[in-house]
């Protein structure tokens, strides 16, 4: 270490007293670089030692906080199949017996000698024991004495190598070096309306609480912060898009629409009329549009959009149609291109598989302004790819894009109407707050005719039974999917399950056509394979989740997922929206084939009799958490350092409020109080700001 360094918030963690360059990298992997990174760590939990039982005294029933150590690790299987995990722990006044059920990686976990806290209800079985109890691995070394000191101890998510003694030794040193260098970014207002700890005295208590609510205290107010600052970008961005003005509006003159609409084999439903009139009503004004259509599966947002694509053709504008996978744009373009061509309207798909030649010609004519309408993918956001005069980008399925690129793709014109459609996989206590600088339309009601989806959970006994009833609505002239999770990291094993379930499929459904699909074919058999779908030429597609999202083929009434335990619940409705688009009877299996979970069991069970997409999001989002909403991590909802979108709904409406009024109030951060944000805003948020498309 250099001598006389002078430490200051923005010094890397290496430059600490007692750190060094591999802790330092070890840090690196928690996302902490500097200083001022280190003191905003916000501890996991807290452990109160002062209000540890000893093993000694615990009773039936207590619910008990113990620390000990560990006498002995063992680990087998019960009569049924159920991996056990087994710990035996002693603090010198008795042994207690540990285990958990479903958990065999804890067995690698835990180490003899180690002390560990554990805290859970005991219970009575051949003695006292802990059952599948939170557990905490505080120290492999004896040098926490402190432990029995009566403290409260943050514990902090660790990784390997570097204890919690360390850790806490090199936040200290930090504290007291740089502490008087943290800077209040919140105005004073803000901190007495909402009781916020100002933040030097947050950063302490966050650390070295008292008590354990003092350093909940603390991680609110760094929850808070978090919370604001996002919903601050949101206000300025809302802001900016209010005052954007231009030179043009876009008038509906019912020729293109009209003709459009009369060679649909349908009718619109009241609200797709609704929403249609809120979106000619944006557009026809000199502002531009921001606006969300939510509508559950199946809702028919599709054609509302295609009618917005016509009223900025009909304006002389391009329109755009982004999709998150290949597939749904494809047959967004085979299903549109020929209906676009009959009214004259120059139209092209542009994805990630487009072959080179034909790739230039379509960036060549939406350049020059030939092709008036284009469908695709990401391809669309490509920095080769500039538009002649967008007026309107629509981003379909928009929870599987981040804000960045929704951003990115309304940059693409001067300043084009966005429309993005989603299938509300964000709950409405959230919607609001995230989706925060749209305007919403909402698709509440289906097209007529449509029947609920029957869904059943099918166990082993029954599959045979089920499978007779598919082959009878096949040979009826239905057409069936059938799902099979993957393991996103692993495309090979995508390739093999999916190969293998298509080869059990053909032999189980011998006299059918059964056709087999994955992303990893080529774009082309890919196409091939939806069209010979579409056109009744396979009975039944196996399939990995490729065709989640958007697939349309209303002859198709049965959705069979295989490992359904392995979905979210948003992912499995989903799933079962991709049947019921027709007028038949139309039916969701979740084919089980060995023992799940009574949780997983549950959480089948409450998919089984609920077909409200919302509730089933609500229930998602409550039971795996906002990260897991879609099984994927590609939800589109920010990605939060501290605050839980669960736990904290209520600080997150808060700040929402906050900021938007303080951007009513004082547009600019011009105001005294809020040069320190205006700075902060400035120069931390510099990209983001940029990436939103903030000036
Ligand atoms: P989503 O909202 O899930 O994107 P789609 O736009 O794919 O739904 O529409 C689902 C199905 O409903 C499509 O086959 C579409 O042609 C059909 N559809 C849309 N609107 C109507 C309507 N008003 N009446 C009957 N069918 C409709
Ligand atoms: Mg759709």
């Amino acid at each position: 270490m250099k001598k006389n360094l002078s430490y200051n918030l923005d010094t890397p963690v290496q430059y600490l007293k007692g750190i060094g360059p591999m802790r330092a990298a070890r840090l690196g992997r928690l996302g902490i670089g500097t200083i001022q990174d280190l003191l905003y760590l916000i501890p996991r939990r807290y452990i109160d030692y002062s209000r540890l039982v000893k093993i000694g005294d615990i009773k039936v029933k207590d619910e008990v906080t113990i620390s000990g150590k560990i006498a002995g690790v063992q680990s087998r299987r019960t009569r049924r199949g159920v991996p056990v995990t087994m710990l035996a722990v002693t603090d010198g006044t008795g042994v207690l017996s540990v285990r958990w059920f479903n958990r065999p990686d804890l067995k690698r976990q835990f180490k003899t000698n180690e002390l560990v806290v554990l805290s859970g209800v005991v219970s009575y079985y051949a003695g006292k024991q802990l059952v599948n109890p939170s557990y905490e691995i505080v120290s492999t070394d004896d040098s926490g004495g402190a432990l029995y000191a009566g403290a409260v101890i943050p514990v902090y998510p660790l990784t390997e190598g570097l204890n919690i003694w360390e850790l806490r030794r090199a936040i200290r040193f930090a504290y007291e070096k740089v502490g008087s260098l943290l800077i209040e970014s919140l105005p004073d207002y803000l901190l007495k309306q909402n009781e916020l700890l100002p933040v030097r005295d947050a950063i302490y208590q966050l650390h070295f609480p008292d008590r354990i609510e003092a350093g909940m205290t603390a991680r609110r107010r760094l929850v808070y912060e978090e919370l604001f600052l996002f919903e601050l970008l949101l206000a300025l961005r809302r802001k900016q898009i209010l005052a954007q003005l231009r030179g043009f509006a876009m008038t509906d003159h019912k020729d293109l629409t009209r003709r459009f609409l009369e060679h649909l084999a349908f009718e619109l439903t009241g609200c797709q009329q609704r929403v249609i009139d809120e979106i000619r009503q944006d557009m026809a004004s000199s502002h531009i549009m921001n606006r969300l259509l939510q509508g559950d599966v199946g809702s028919g947002k599709t054609v509302v959009a295609l009618y917005a694509m016509l009223i900025a053709v009909e304006n002389g504008f391009q329109a755009a149609l982004m999709a998150p996978t290949e597939i749904l744009a494809e047959q967004h373009y085979s299903f549109y291109s020929d209906r676009l061509n009959a009214l004259g309207i120059t139209n092209a798909l542009l994805t990630g598989s487009t072959k080179k030649r034909l790739y230039d010609e379509i960036v060549l004519g939406v350049k020059t302004g030939r092709v008036r309408i284009v469908f695709g993918t990401h391809a669309l956001i490509e920095s080769t790819v500039e538009f002649y005069n967008l007026g309107l980008a629509v981003v379909d399925e928009q929870h599987r894009f981040g804000v960045a690129q929704r951003a990115r793709f309304a940059n693409k014109g001067i300043t084009p109407d966005l429309l993005v459609m989603t299938a509300t996989p964000i709950p409405r206590t959230l919607s609001m707050t995230i989706y925060g600088d749209l305007d919403i339309s909402s698709l509440d009601e289906k097209p007529p005719g449509r029947k609920p989806i029957v869904t059943k959970v099918v166990r082993s006994r029954e599959q045979a039974a089920v499978f007779g009833f598919v082959r009878d609505k096949i040979r009826a002239g239905h057409q069936a999917f059938v799902v099979y999770p993957v393991i996103e990291e692993s495309e090979r094993l995508e390739l093999k399950s999916a190969t293998a379930a298509h080869r059990e499929m053909q032999q189980t459904f011998v006299d059918c056509r059964v056709g087999l699909i994955h992303g990893r074919m080529s774009s082309q058999d890919r196409v091939r394979v939806m069209e010979e779908f579409r056109q009744g030429l396979i009975d039944i597609l196996v399939s990995t989740t490729v065709i989640e999202v958007g697939v349309d083929i209303p002859n198709a009434i049965i959705m069979a997922i295989e490992h359904p335990e392995r979905f979210g619940l948003a992912q499995l409705h989903q799933l079962r929206g991709r049947v019921g688009r027709g007028a038949a009877e139309s039916y969701c299996f979740l084919l089980l084939d060995r023992m799940i979970s009574d949780a997983a069991y549950e959480r089948l069970s409450y998919f089984e009799k609920t077909d409200d997409g919302f509730c089933l999001a609500e229930k998602d989002l409550q039971l795996r958490g906002p990260g897991e909403l879609l099984g994927h991590r590609q939800h589109g909802l920010p990605d939060f350092k501290y605050a839980d979108l669960i736990d904290d709904i209520d600080l997150l409406k808060r700040a929402r409020d906050d900021a938007f009024d303080l951007v009513k109030n004082d547009p600019t951060l011009a105001g005294p109080e809020h040069q320190a944000l205006r700075t902060l805003v400035k120069t931390r948020h510099q990209d983001r700001m940029e990436l939103l498309g903030i000036g």
